[in-house]
């Protein structure tokens, strides 16, 4: 049994891996400052410190308090459009917290290090399936930070022998195949949680940011990947790190799926009509980001299990009908005390710490 770090451990993704390195039979601990997370997220079992990974002080405490063999570290600014917005801010922020986290692990002899990072850092690529040979030129202070975070870290193993990988996600999905955990985002701009909401009548129709993009139906294509194969990649990468450095590793099924065949989808699944209407482009949406996970398969033997587009919608259907409120419908549980009265102690303040 392992004891793994997990950032971010509150949120979407994150909730997901805690939960799958916890039925892998290791021990988590999950670091949220719950801007974005939820507390009822972090699942039963996994230890909780509400801290912000950009504070030092408080990562060293957590280092000084569990003896980790590696840190998964998802907790991030992760909306593109704000980081237009205020680009210093998302940068500052996603490098600077990685750094830091890096830092804590380093100094707190944990050498294992998997970074979230995204397709963003490829920008507008010329080619469809996307290689880690693709150049990477963002076209967002978003996909900037995490491609600056990667290579933060990549000095670090350079120069320090950290263990790192990262791991370019390109459109997590779906929910956990028994309803326990799903997609709360507040506000919601992924387009599988709004169809769903559109179709049941919960929200105004929704609208397919543009029709005239060159591919076979005018919409976007993008690469969705369930998250809970998201999660076991995770697990997968930690393995190889056990043996030695890795790398940047795309993470997508190898398919695209257009706005339309989404819509299709979830009408399906859902048996309503998904009511929507045309809109223009949403600024920089490139037509089709689909990626080539040849990379990591080879690596770490990593297969999708929940590949097709039905299976994605329908576990995401499946917890929204569960949960219509998302987490705020769910019994709040407290998460378990992270202050400790030993040698080491955390000292942790859980007063709102800036993210
Ligand atoms: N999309 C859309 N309407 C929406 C939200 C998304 O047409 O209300 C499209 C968006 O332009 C993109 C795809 O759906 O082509 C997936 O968008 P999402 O925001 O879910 O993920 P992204 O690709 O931006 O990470």
């Amino acid at each position: 049994m392992s004891t793994y770090l997990v950032s971010g451990g509150a949120g979407y993704i994150g909730s997901h891996v805690a939960a799958a390195l916890l039925d892998g039979g290791h021990r988590v601990v999950v670091v949220d400052n719950l801007q974005q997370g939820h507390a009822e997220a972090v699942p039963e079992g996994a230890e909780f410190v509400r801290a912000d990974v950009g504070d030092a002080a408080a990562m060293d405490a957590v280092f000084a308090s569990w003896g980790f063999q590696g840190v998964i570290h998802l907790a991030a600014l992760s909306v593109v459009g704000d980081s237009m917005r205020d680009p210093l801010h998302y940068i500052a922020k996603n490098v600077g917290n990685t750094m830091t986290l890096a830092r804590a692990a380093m100094r707190g002899g944990c050498s294992r290090f998997v970074l979230s990072s995204t397709a963003a850092v490829y920008g507008d690529p010329a080619c469809a399936p996307i290689t880690e040979d693709e150049p990477t030129a963002p076209a967002s202070a978003y996909g900037a930070s995490k491609l600056m975070a990667e290579q933060g870290l990549a000095w670090a193993s350079e120069l320090h022998g950290l263990r790192w990988a990262s791991l370019r996600y390109f459109n997590a999905a779906g929910a956990d195949p028994a309803g326990q955990r799903g997609e709360d985002h507040a506000p919601e701009t992924h387009l599988i949680p709004l169809a769903i909401d559109a179709a049941l009548g919960r929200r105004a129709p929704l609208t397919v940011f543009g029709d005239d993009y060159p591919t076979p139906d005018g919409t976007c294509l993008r690469d969705y990947v369930h998250v809970t194969d998201l999660a076991d990649a995770h697990l997968r990468v930690l393995g190889l790190l056990a043996e030695g450095t890795g790398r940047s590793f795309n993470l997508g099924n190898g398919r695209g799926f257009s706005v339309k065949e989404v819509i299709g989808a979830v009408a399906e699944v859902t048996g309503c009509p998904v009511p929507h209407r045309l809109g223009v482009r949403r600024p920089g949406d490139p037509p089709a980001l689909v990626a080539a996970s040849d990379r990591l398969r080879a690596a770490t033997g990593w297969r999708p299990r929940f590949g097709a587009l039905h299976a994605m919608v329908e576990t995401a259907y499946r917890w929204r009908l569960k949960n219509p409120e998302g987490y705020a419908g769910t019994r709040h549980v407290p998460p378990p005390p992270a202050q400790r009265d030993t040698a080491g102690a955390l000292q942790l303040d859980s007063a709102e710490l800036s993210g």
